[in-house]
């Protein structure tokens, strides 16, 4: 199925099932080079992260352990309303390497909140995995380790990614028909 229709919105097929795994297949070899011999520690940001997590720890072949995080909003008492945190955390992270997968960066508000919450943990080192980066919307510097595939500033749903909470379901991602 080429174009499909969620909501109100019409998708066309973007990134293949096939594309997909490829690259995190391609992800799951650079990290086992490059963090073999590490005791590593994942964490999944949900709720976007769960397919390509699940993709790709079946390809990795160091010690690690997963987890996942969620970054929760709740109604501030400051002017500026919204208020984020990070729940979920209940290891001990200190002095260890600790890799983030995410699903996607787009402007890097998100993963630049994480990594400065994570940081207060004490760990060794933080890198990142991101399956998708949208490099012209990207507003923050935030170092990326390992990218699956660079993509335009538009919005995707599938494999994880949804739209209102619809779509996430799907085996391939979707971009949105203007
Ligand atoms: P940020 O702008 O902080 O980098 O991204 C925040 C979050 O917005 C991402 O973690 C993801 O959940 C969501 N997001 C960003 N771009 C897209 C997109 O194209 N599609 C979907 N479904 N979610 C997106």
């Amino acid at each position: 199925m080429d174009n499909i229709r969620i909501l109100d919105k019409e998708f066309k097929l973007f990134i293949t099932e096939e594309q997909i795994q490829e690259t995190v297949r391609e992800m799951a070899l650079r990290m086992n080079q490059e963090l073999k011999g590490k005791k590593v520690f994942l964490i999944g940001i949900l709720n976007g992260c769960f397919m390509f997590v699940s993709d790709l720890v079946r390809n990795l072949d160091f010690d690690c352990t997963i987890t996942f995080l969620k970054l929760a909003s709740y109604q501030g008492t400051s002017s500026t309303g919204k208020v984020k945190r990070l729940i979920g955390l209940n290891e001990d992270i200190k002095d260890q390497t600790v890799v983030i997968l995410e699903d996607i960066v787009d402007t890097g508000t998100t993963l630049d909140f994480i990594q400065k919450q994570l940081k207060g943990y004490e760990p060794a080192e933080i890198k990142v995995a991101t399956l998708l980066y949208k490099p012209e919307a990207c507003r923050q510097d935030v170092p990326l380790d390992y990218v699956g595939m660079e993509i335009p500033d538009d919005f995707v749903v599938g494999y994880g990614l949804d739209y209102n909470g619809f779509g996430r379901n799907l085996r391939q991602i979707y971009t949105v028909i203007e």
